[in-house]
């Protein structure tokens, strides 16, 4: 069978701590879906094209990697895609109970899909997209939290 992956996510922007994720899990998977979700009534601080440009650019030369977007209940994209694994990261406690909630309704609801987690490295523990927005937002340096294809990218843009 195809082990194909979704790491779903708002990815608004992707970070070196989703990097990692990715890169680590690159070996369990044969197929790892980037899955940008999105949202009608939120539409985050970068666009949507703009986050899947930048995470395409990342992983160009990975064939294993694609990048899309999605609406909707991520179960639901994982069976479009024929997908039996949902990738995430755990930082903290409060991550696991967060996602603990999701991944067990989601196991309810499409018992062959499984819910796979990766721990962060202790590095990345505290990088989360919304704290990075706000160095952004107030125009600081971002680049030690993204990488580098984002942080050269934003340079030129500020
Ligand atoms: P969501 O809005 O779905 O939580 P995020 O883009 O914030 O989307 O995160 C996507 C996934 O990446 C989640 O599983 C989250 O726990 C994980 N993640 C986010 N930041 C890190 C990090 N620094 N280290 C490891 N995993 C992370």
């Amino acid at each position: 069978m195809n082990k194909t992956a979704v790491f779903p996510g708002s990815f608004d922007p992707f970070t070196i701590g989703h990097e990692s994720i990715v890169e680590r899990a690159l070996p369990l998977f044969d197929n790892i879906i980037i899955a940008i979700g999105y949202n009608v009534q939120k539409s985050g601080y970068f666009s949507i094209d703009q986050r899947k440009k930048w995470i395409s650019k990342m992983f160009e030369n990975q064939p294993k990697i694609s990048v899309t977007e999605y609406s909707g209940l991520t179960i639901d994209f994982c069976k479009q895609k024929e997908a039996n694994f949902i990738l995430r990261g755990l930082r903290t406690s409060a991550d696991f109970e967060y996602e603990r909630a999701i991944a067990q309704m989601n196991k309810a609801m499409h018992y062959k899909i499984e819910t796979v987690f990766l721990l962060t490295l202790p590095q990345h523990t505290f990088i989360s997209s919304s704290v990075v927005r706000e160095v952004i937002k107030y125009k600081a340096d971002a680049s030690l939290f993204l990488p580098k294809i984002i942080a050269d990218d934003l340079k030129n843009i500020n």
